[in-house]
């Protein structure tokens, strides 16, 4: 069954729902043909390079929104640090630092529905500054007007990312404030206005493998080229804190799964890397994974670049 998916995939056909769903649903003994196939599958359609990006969380807390999963909403008691927009030097530095440290993205990420005029005229000029000096730029900004999306892209930023988080159906148990609709309208316009989105969403939510793979099949539909794969790690004080976390092999499955039903995109290992995964971080990039963020998150940190960096080597990968 595995091995006539593989055929199957490599000559070009889609990967179906029913199929995904047999994958999803295998036991550890069938884990090993599923991540093999998933490594070929990567090594056929995106080769051997890993796609690097690190961020900086510019803008943190103050988010109005109620994301279940967010630390950053103010509607929970989480500790995480707050403040207002950072300087345009503290994002250049830290784009410098991205770029001395091997990553090949740069993404500012404020936290919120989207900027003020203020703070998008302070992001742009950002923006102008960290592209003199060699790295591409993304960003994370929220919701978008069209005159902001069409300035960013004649700014010339890379990728953009808005998340869907997660299923369509499941949504509604995560965030009550926006809808998936507005989800999903942003990564059209997006995409109308010729901006690279970066969309996926984070596994671990409770929700079911089924809702898991909606996301997937959702990402497919829409195109998506950058599918960033976060793993809740629950936070105290959000409402998902005793949300008993995915096992790190269920979420390896559920990478080699994404590779299979999106062959050419890079599955970037996002948020949760190292929480989720544990000592078992290196299988993800045998099983599909072609991406990661370096240098920690928007409210955790990660582990060492050197780690991250050597893990790259060890696995036999170029970086981008
Ligand atoms: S995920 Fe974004 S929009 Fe949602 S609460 Fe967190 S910062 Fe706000």
């Amino acid at each position: 069954m595995i091995k006539s998916i593989l055929e199957e995939i490599l000559s070009g056909k889609e990967l179906e729902f029913d199929k995904a769903e047999i994958l999803l649903g295998a036991g550890q003994d069938d884990l090993h043909l599923i991540m093999r196939a998933a490594n070929i599958i990567r090594k056929r359609f995106c080769g051997e390079r890993i796609d690097l990006c690190s961020l900086i969380n510019a803008k943190s807390g103050l988010c109005s929104e109620d994301c279940k999963f967010c630390a950053q909403s103010v509607r929970y008691k989480t500790g995480c640090e707050v403040y207002s927009l950072v300087s345009v030097e503290d994002m250049v530095s830290a784009a410098r630092l991205a770029k001395k440290q091997g990553a090949a993205n740069f993404c500012i990420v404020i936290s919120g529905g989207g900027p003020s005029k203020e703070e998008f005229e302070k992001i742009k000029e950002a923006i102008e500054k960290i592209k003199t000096i060699g790295i591409k730029v993304d960003c994370s900004l929220g919701s978008l007007q069209i005159g902001m999306v069409k300035e960013l892209k004649s700014l010339g930023i890379d990728r953009f990312n808005h998340n869907l988080e997660t299923s369509r159906e499941f949504y509604k148990d995560i965030c009550a404030t926006h809808s998936y609709e507005s989800r999903v309208s942003m990564v059209g316009m997006l995409k109308d206005v010729g901006v690279e989105p970066c969309c996926g969403g984070i596994i671990g939510l409770g929700e079911s493998p089924k809702e898991r793979l909606n996301l997937a099949f959702a990402l497919k539909k829409m195109g998506i080229g950058c599918v960033p794969v976060n793993i809740l790690d629950p936070r105290k004080g959000t409402p998902l804190e005793y949300v008993k976390p995915i096992e790190p092999l269920e979420a390896i499955k559920t990478i080699a799964t994404f590779r299979l039903i999106l062959p050419k995109a890079i599955i970037k290992v996002a948020g949760g890397r190292e929480s989720g995964l544990r000592d078992l971080q290196a299988m993800a990039f045998m099983a599909g994974a072609n991406g990661m963020i370096i240098g920690g998150y928007l409210t955790t940190k990660g582990r060492s670049v050197e780690k991250d960096l050597q893990m790259v080597k060890d696995l036999g990968f170029e970086v981008k």
